[in-house]
Protein backbone atom coordinates (compact mmCIF):
# COMPACT_ATOMS: atom_id res chain seq x y z
CA UNK A 1 0.00 0.00 0.00
CA UNK A 2 2.98 2.43 0.84
CA UNK A 3 6.35 1.88 0.81
CA UNK A 4 8.53 4.83 2.55
CA UNK A 5 12.20 5.01 1.59
CA UNK A 6 14.80 7.09 3.23
CA UNK A 7 11.75 9.38 3.57
CA UNK A 8 13.07 12.79 5.65
CA UNK A 9 11.28 16.14 6.33
CA UNK A 10 13.18 19.56 7.02
CA UNK A 11 11.16 22.34 8.24
CA UNK A 12 13.79 25.66 8.28
CA UNK A 13 16.82 23.17 8.27
CA UNK A 14 15.68 21.02 10.98
CA UNK A 15 14.64 17.15 10.78
CA UNK A 16 11.16 16.76 11.43
CA UNK A 17 11.37 13.18 9.99
CA UNK A 18 15.02 11.45 9.00
CA UNK A 19 15.99 8.67 7.10
CA UNK A 20 12.11 6.67 7.50
CA UNK A 21 11.78 3.85 5.56
CA UNK A 22 8.75 1.91 6.14
CA UNK A 23 6.44 -0.84 4.18
CA UNK A 24 2.86 -1.09 4.97
CA UNK A 25 0.89 -3.95 3.20
CA UNK A 26 -2.45 -3.63 2.15
CA UNK A 27 -5.06 -5.14 4.28
CA UNK A 28 -2.58 -4.66 7.75
CA UNK A 29 -2.80 -2.94 11.02
CA UNK A 30 0.52 -0.75 11.58
CA UNK A 31 0.99 1.67 14.89
CA UNK A 32 3.69 4.39 14.74
CA UNK A 33 4.51 5.38 18.27
CA UNK A 34 6.76 7.73 20.00
CA UNK A 35 6.92 10.76 22.15
CA UNK A 36 5.56 14.26 21.47
CA UNK A 37 7.89 16.05 19.03
CA UNK A 38 9.05 12.48 17.61
CA UNK A 39 7.95 13.55 14.28
CA UNK A 40 4.55 11.72 14.22
CA UNK A 41 2.24 14.29 12.92
CA UNK A 42 5.15 15.34 10.40
CA UNK A 43 5.11 11.74 8.81
CA UNK A 44 1.03 11.74 8.98
CA UNK A 45 1.00 14.58 7.10
CA UNK A 46 3.04 12.71 4.22
CA UNK A 47 1.01 9.58 4.44
CA UNK A 48 -2.03 11.79 3.82
CA UNK A 49 -0.76 13.96 1.41
CA UNK A 50 -0.90 16.99 2.98
CA UNK A 51 2.94 17.49 3.15
CA UNK A 52 5.30 15.96 0.51
CA UNK A 53 9.52 14.54 1.51
CA UNK A 54 12.07 16.64 1.74
CA UNK A 55 13.62 13.95 0.19
CA UNK A 56 13.69 10.24 0.13
CA UNK A 57 10.58 8.34 -2.00
CA UNK A 58 6.73 7.58 -1.09
CA UNK A 59 5.51 4.73 -2.92
CA UNK A 60 1.59 4.63 -2.58
CA UNK A 61 0.53 1.78 -4.80
CA UNK A 62 3.34 1.45 -6.99
CA UNK A 63 3.44 4.87 -7.75
CA UNK A 64 6.11 7.12 -6.61
CA UNK A 65 3.83 10.47 -5.87
CA UNK A 66 6.27 12.91 -6.83
CA UNK A 67 5.86 11.95 -10.32
CA UNK A 68 2.09 11.79 -10.49
CA UNK A 69 -0.06 14.63 -10.91
CA UNK A 70 -2.18 16.72 -8.25
CA UNK A 71 -5.15 15.07 -9.97
CA UNK A 72 -4.25 11.34 -9.56
CA UNK A 73 -3.15 12.63 -5.72
CA UNK A 74 -6.81 13.90 -5.16
CA UNK A 75 -8.09 10.54 -5.64
CA UNK A 76 -5.75 9.46 -3.25
CA UNK A 77 -6.67 11.23 -0.41
CA UNK A 78 -9.92 9.79 -1.27
CA UNK A 79 -8.69 6.45 -0.39
CA UNK A 80 -7.92 7.63 2.70
CA UNK A 81 -10.39 7.85 6.30
CA UNK A 82 -9.08 10.02 9.05
CA UNK A 83 -9.74 9.85 12.86
CA UNK A 84 -8.45 12.63 15.14
CA UNK A 85 -8.13 12.83 18.88
CA UNK A 86 -10.64 15.43 19.34
CA UNK A 87 -13.23 13.46 16.97
CA UNK A 88 -14.05 16.84 14.99
CA UNK A 89 -17.52 16.59 15.00
CA UNK A 90 -19.36 19.55 13.95
CA UNK A 91 -21.52 20.32 17.05
CA UNK A 92 -24.62 21.92 14.99
CA UNK A 93 -25.18 18.43 13.71
CA UNK A 94 -26.25 15.56 15.12
CA UNK A 95 -25.22 11.77 15.08
CA UNK A 96 -26.88 11.11 11.77
CA UNK A 97 -25.97 14.18 9.93
CA UNK A 98 -22.36 14.09 11.40
CA UNK A 99 -21.63 10.79 9.97
CA UNK A 100 -23.84 11.60 6.62
CA UNK A 101 -21.34 14.79 5.80
CA UNK A 102 -19.13 13.22 3.73
CA UNK A 103 -21.58 12.06 1.71
CA UNK A 104 -23.59 14.94 1.58
CA UNK A 105 -20.65 17.39 0.58
CA UNK A 106 -20.35 15.41 -2.70
CA UNK A 107 -24.05 14.86 -3.47
CA UNK A 108 -23.81 11.47 -2.97
CA UNK A 109 -26.27 10.94 0.09
CA UNK A 110 -27.27 6.83 1.02
CA UNK A 111 -29.71 6.60 3.87
CA UNK A 112 -28.53 3.12 3.84
CA UNK A 113 -25.05 3.23 4.72
CA UNK A 114 -25.18 5.91 7.48
CA UNK A 115 -27.84 3.64 8.87
CA UNK A 116 -25.70 0.73 8.31
CA UNK A 117 -22.51 2.70 9.84
CA UNK A 118 -24.77 3.79 12.72
CA UNK A 119 -25.55 0.27 13.43
CA UNK A 120 -22.20 -0.75 13.28
CA UNK A 121 -20.83 1.18 16.13
CA UNK A 122 -23.86 0.26 18.11
CA UNK A 123 -25.48 4.32 18.15
CA UNK A 124 -29.11 3.73 16.85
CA UNK A 125 -30.21 5.03 20.24
CA UNK A 126 -28.37 8.02 19.80
CA UNK A 127 -28.96 9.08 15.93
CA UNK A 128 -30.45 12.11 16.77
CA UNK A 129 -28.12 13.41 19.57
CA UNK A 130 -25.73 16.38 19.21
CA UNK A 131 -21.83 15.81 20.09
CA UNK A 132 -22.36 17.96 22.88
CA UNK A 133 -24.99 14.80 24.77
CA UNK A 134 -22.48 12.18 23.81
CA UNK A 135 -19.55 10.86 26.29
CA UNK A 136 -16.53 10.80 24.96
CA UNK A 137 -16.29 6.76 23.51
CA UNK A 138 -19.91 7.97 21.58
CA UNK A 139 -17.94 10.92 19.80
CA UNK A 140 -15.13 8.90 18.63
CA UNK A 141 -17.69 5.64 17.53
CA UNK A 142 -19.36 9.11 15.36
CA UNK A 143 -15.92 9.61 13.90
CA UNK A 144 -15.31 6.29 13.22
CA UNK A 145 -18.64 5.98 11.37
CA UNK A 146 -18.17 9.19 9.85
CA UNK A 147 -14.80 8.09 8.28
CA UNK A 148 -16.01 5.17 7.01
CA UNK A 149 -18.94 6.30 4.93
CA UNK A 150 -17.09 6.99 1.41
CA UNK A 151 -15.15 3.40 1.93
CA UNK A 152 -11.71 4.07 2.33
CA UNK A 153 -9.22 2.23 1.86
CA UNK A 154 -6.83 3.51 4.37
CA UNK A 155 -7.62 4.39 7.61
CA UNK A 156 -5.11 6.89 9.57
CA UNK A 157 -5.74 7.60 13.17
CA UNK A 158 -4.56 10.27 14.77
CA UNK A 159 -4.15 9.79 18.81
CA UNK A 160 -7.51 8.62 18.23
CA UNK A 161 -7.77 7.21 21.75
CA UNK A 162 -5.96 8.89 23.69
CA UNK A 163 -8.61 11.09 25.41
CA UNK A 164 -10.32 7.96 26.25
CA UNK A 165 -10.62 5.90 29.24
CA UNK A 166 -9.44 2.61 29.45
CA UNK A 167 -13.00 0.95 28.69
CA UNK A 168 -13.64 3.26 25.72
CA UNK A 169 -10.16 2.92 24.57
CA UNK A 170 -11.02 -0.78 24.25
CA UNK A 171 -14.28 -0.44 22.17
CA UNK A 172 -12.35 1.42 19.58
CA UNK A 173 -9.53 -0.63 19.46
CA UNK A 174 -12.10 -3.77 19.07
CA UNK A 175 -13.50 -1.63 16.12
CA UNK A 176 -10.61 -0.66 14.67
CA UNK A 177 -9.65 -5.02 14.50
CA UNK A 178 -13.16 -5.19 13.05
CA UNK A 179 -12.86 -2.61 10.76
CA UNK A 180 -9.72 -4.10 9.40
CA UNK A 181 -11.44 -7.35 9.02
CA UNK A 182 -14.62 -7.20 7.55
CA UNK A 183 -13.90 -4.25 5.52
CA UNK A 184 -10.48 -5.19 4.66
CA UNK A 185 -8.93 -1.35 5.33
CA UNK A 186 -5.53 -0.73 6.12
CA UNK A 187 -4.86 1.18 9.26
CA UNK A 188 -2.44 3.05 10.51
CA UNK A 189 -2.50 4.08 14.03
CA UNK A 190 -0.09 6.92 15.34
CA UNK A 191 -0.56 7.30 19.22
CA UNK A 192 2.31 8.05 21.89
CA UNK A 193 0.31 5.40 23.56
CA UNK A 194 2.64 2.19 23.19
CA UNK A 195 -0.26 -0.17 25.38
CA UNK A 196 -2.65 1.28 22.58
CA UNK A 197 -0.60 0.08 19.45
CA UNK A 198 0.21 -3.50 21.45
CA UNK A 199 -2.68 -4.25 21.46
CA UNK A 200 -3.95 -3.20 18.39
CA UNK A 201 -1.00 -3.55 15.63
CA UNK A 202 1.02 -6.23 13.73
CA UNK A 203 4.02 -4.19 13.27
CA UNK A 204 4.71 -1.05 15.58
CA UNK A 205 6.92 1.75 14.46
CA UNK A 206 9.24 3.24 17.53
CA UNK A 207 9.85 7.01 16.42
CA UNK A 208 12.08 9.56 18.01
CA UNK A 209 13.75 12.43 17.08
CA UNK A 210 12.31 12.02 13.90
CA UNK A 211 14.06 8.76 13.24
CA UNK A 212 12.77 4.80 12.71
CA UNK A 213 14.68 3.26 15.98
CA UNK A 214 12.81 0.00 16.05
CA UNK A 215 9.88 -2.01 14.23
CA UNK A 216 8.30 -4.34 16.55
CA UNK A 217 6.97 -7.39 14.85
CA UNK A 218 3.84 -8.11 17.10
CA UNK A 219 2.06 -10.95 14.92
CA UNK A 220 0.01 -13.14 17.37
CA UNK A 221 -1.60 -9.78 18.74
CA UNK A 222 -3.63 -9.41 16.12
CA UNK A 223 -5.43 -12.45 15.32
CA UNK A 224 -6.40 -12.10 19.40
CA UNK A 225 -10.18 -10.95 19.47
P1 LIG B 1 4.89 14.71 17.07
O1 LIG B 1 3.66 14.64 16.22
O2 LIG B 1 5.51 13.37 17.32
O3 LIG B 1 4.67 15.50 18.31
P2 LIG B 1 5.85 16.58 15.05
O4 LIG B 1 5.87 15.91 13.74
O5 LIG B 1 4.70 17.49 15.34
O6 LIG B 1 5.99 15.50 16.21
O7 LIG B 1 7.16 17.44 15.23
C1 LIG B 1 8.49 16.94 14.99
C2 LIG B 1 9.46 18.10 15.03
O8 LIG B 1 9.26 18.95 13.90
C3 LIG B 1 9.31 19.01 16.24
O9 LIG B 1 10.59 19.42 16.61
C4 LIG B 1 8.48 20.15 15.72
O10 LIG B 1 8.72 21.31 16.44
C5 LIG B 1 8.94 20.26 14.29
N1 LIG B 1 7.87 20.77 13.37
C6 LIG B 1 6.73 20.11 13.08
N2 LIG B 1 5.99 20.81 12.22
C7 LIG B 1 6.67 21.95 11.95
C8 LIG B 1 6.43 23.09 11.13
N3 LIG B 1 5.32 23.21 10.38
N4 LIG B 1 7.37 24.06 11.10
C9 LIG B 1 8.49 23.94 11.84
N5 LIG B 1 8.79 22.90 12.63
C10 LIG B 1 7.89 21.91 12.69
P1 LIG C 1 -23.62 -6.32 2.57
O1 LIG C 1 -23.40 -6.52 1.12
O2 LIG C 1 -24.63 -7.22 3.17
O3 LIG C 1 -23.82 -4.86 2.94
P2 LIG C 1 -20.84 -6.16 3.36
O4 LIG C 1 -19.94 -7.15 4.03
O5 LIG C 1 -20.44 -5.59 2.04
O6 LIG C 1 -22.28 -6.83 3.29
O7 LIG C 1 -21.06 -4.97 4.34
C1 LIG C 1 -21.47 -5.18 5.64
C2 LIG C 1 -21.45 -3.83 6.30
O8 LIG C 1 -20.17 -3.27 6.15
C3 LIG C 1 -22.39 -2.82 5.71
O9 LIG C 1 -22.81 -2.00 6.77
C4 LIG C 1 -21.54 -2.03 4.75
O10 LIG C 1 -22.07 -0.74 4.54
C5 LIG C 1 -20.26 -2.00 5.50
N1 LIG C 1 -19.08 -1.89 4.65
C6 LIG C 1 -18.63 -2.76 3.75
N2 LIG C 1 -17.48 -2.33 3.21
C7 LIG C 1 -17.19 -1.17 3.81
C8 LIG C 1 -16.14 -0.22 3.72
N3 LIG C 1 -15.11 -0.39 2.90
N4 LIG C 1 -16.19 0.84 4.49
C9 LIG C 1 -17.20 1.04 5.31
N5 LIG C 1 -18.22 0.20 5.45
C10 LIG C 1 -18.22 -0.88 4.72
Amino acid sequence: MYKLENVSKKYNDKFAVKNFSLTVEPGSITGIVGKSGSGKSTLLKMLNFIEQPTEGEIIFEDKEINHVSKKIIRKYKEKIGMVFQNYNLLNNLNVYQNIALPLKIINKEDKHKVNELIEFVGLEDKINSYPAQLSGGEKQRVALARSLVRNPDILLCDEATSSLDEHNTEIIIKMLKNINKEFNITIIFVTHELNVVKQLCEQVCVMEDGQLLDIIENRTKSVEQ
